[in-house]
């Protein structure tokens, strides 16, 4: 049995930036993923539109990896304390380790769903599965209006393809906007050709030994070359279960990112952290590179407490969408800027204080201003008038 300083479980966002932290420890990485460390977000955007290129999505080439001892295509199947099992048979001896197992798209059972045609996206080989079919399609049916059903429906409509959206809830990103900002981004979609079906579930995919139509529970048919469920992700806890950590809606870790096993840590997607009195599991790539980082600092002697705001953004046709902070449940919303000029930030205040944003086209000192409100929670009572005023200067408020 080789033993480890430490051992990283993943090499996405998280696992890398986990790594980045750990100078000359005596390290393995043990990933399921086929290739080193690659960047997920341009997957449903530029890599999808030809924009980017395959070598353009890695975060270092083979050299940076020389010192550390990397097993692709290799699942960690259990921890027990101090050794790793690993799919292939090995066991791998640690002091410390740091789970950054990420998440899988969830399955819909749905007849029709193994046909040929239908993809989820969460990897490399999704992504280029789905561009070879849209090379060869003309419709596309997206299962789920959330970010990366909209960010593939933005991105297959600029190749060409007639694409439609169906959506089980009444409207789309509904487990991130209001009504009435969905509302907003749905027509800008449908002023690009994106076709809506809201309100409805799928009830079938058909086809002979390939898609071919999608039939929703209401009865509508729509002709489909190619359906991409995308319908959220489940976190991988599998392994943490398996080895007697506790879970509970992703690995419970405390303000150090340690798990319930002593001398592990977990970060990124799957982790479910302590942080203002909440139990926080984010989905965003900045968290992911924050806790990976801080895994790795932890892991390698210090206690740094989880400490961050954490913000995601989506790019879809040309809007450039930024979020932090709490984006429903607000007493108040500001209009700063203006929607029918595509550019405009929609800040959320609560009990007189802003507790969070949603931008569209706005510069980063505006986002960094109230990034910084929202953490210092600086009082803003009588002060709606001036912030919506995009003449007035957001950062006076911070002194
Ligand atoms: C297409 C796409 C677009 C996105 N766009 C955005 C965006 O615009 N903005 C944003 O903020 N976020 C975006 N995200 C989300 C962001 O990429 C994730 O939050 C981030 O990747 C999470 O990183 P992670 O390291 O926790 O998990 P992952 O990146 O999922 O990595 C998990 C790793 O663990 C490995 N693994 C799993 N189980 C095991 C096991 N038992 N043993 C060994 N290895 C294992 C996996 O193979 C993988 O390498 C996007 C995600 C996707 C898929």
């Amino acid at each position: 049995m080789e033993d480890f300083d430490i051992l990283i479980i993943g090499s996405g966002v998280a696992g890398y930036h986990a790594l980045k932290e750990l100078g000359n420890a005596k390290v393995a990485m043990v990933t399921s993923d086929k290739y080193l460390p690659y960047d997920r977000p341009p997957l449903s955007k530029e890599y999808m539109r030809g924009e980017k290129k395959r070598e353009e999505l890695f975060f270092e080439g083979e050299e940076a990896y020389k010192n550390v001892n990397v097993k692709l295509n290799t699942e960690v199947k259990m921890l027990r304390q101090g050794e790793a099992e690993l799919s292939t048979g090995e066991v791998l001896g640690f002091k410390k380790a740091i789970i950054a197992t990420g998440g899988t798209p969830r399955r819909l059972s749905l007849s029709g769903g193994e046909l040929r045609g239908v993809h989820y996206l969460r990897s490399l080989e999704d992504a280029d599965s789905i561009k070879e079919d849209a090379g060869k399609s003309k419709n596309v049916v997206i299962i789920g209006g959330g970010f990366i059903g909209m960010e593939v429906a933005a991105s297959l409509t600029s190749l060409g393809l007639s694409t439609t959206v169906i959506e089980v809830k009444p409207y789309i990103w509904n487990t991130f906007v209001d009504e009435r900002t969905s509302k907003f981004i749905q027509s800008y979609f449908e002023k690009k050709g994106v076709k809506f079906i809201l309100n409805e579930s799928v009830k079938e995919i058909s086809g002979k030994d390939k898609v071919e139509r999608v039939t929703t529970e209401g009865g509508k048919g729509i002709d489909a070359d190619m359906v991409l469920i995308a319908v959220g992700i489940r976190p991988n806890i599998e392994l943490a279960q398996r080895s007697g950590i506790s879970t509970e809606n992703g690995i419970i870790v405390n303000e150090f990112l340690e798990t319930s096993m002593r001398n592990v840590y977990a970060a990124g997607d799957v982790a479910n952290i302590p942080y203002m009195g909440k139990r926080l599991r984010i989905e965003h790539w900045n968290n992911a590179e924050y806790t990976g980082r801080l895994a790795g600092k932890n892991a390698s002697g210090n206690t740094e407490k989880y400490d961050f705001l954490s913000s995601v953004w989506s790019d879809i046709f040309d809007m450039h969408i930024e979020s932090a902070g709490e984006t429903y449940g607000y007493d108040q919303e500001i209009v700063r800027g203006k929607m029918e000029n595509n550019s405009f930030n929609l800040i959320y205040v609560k009990g007189g204080v802003i507790v969070g944003y949603l931008s569209v086209n706005r510069d980063f000192e505006e986002l960094n201003t109230l990034n910084e409100l929202i953490k210092r929670t600086v009082e803003v009572k009588g002060k709606e008038g001036k912030i919506e005023d995009e003449q007035f200067n957001l950062s006076s408020l911070l002194s």
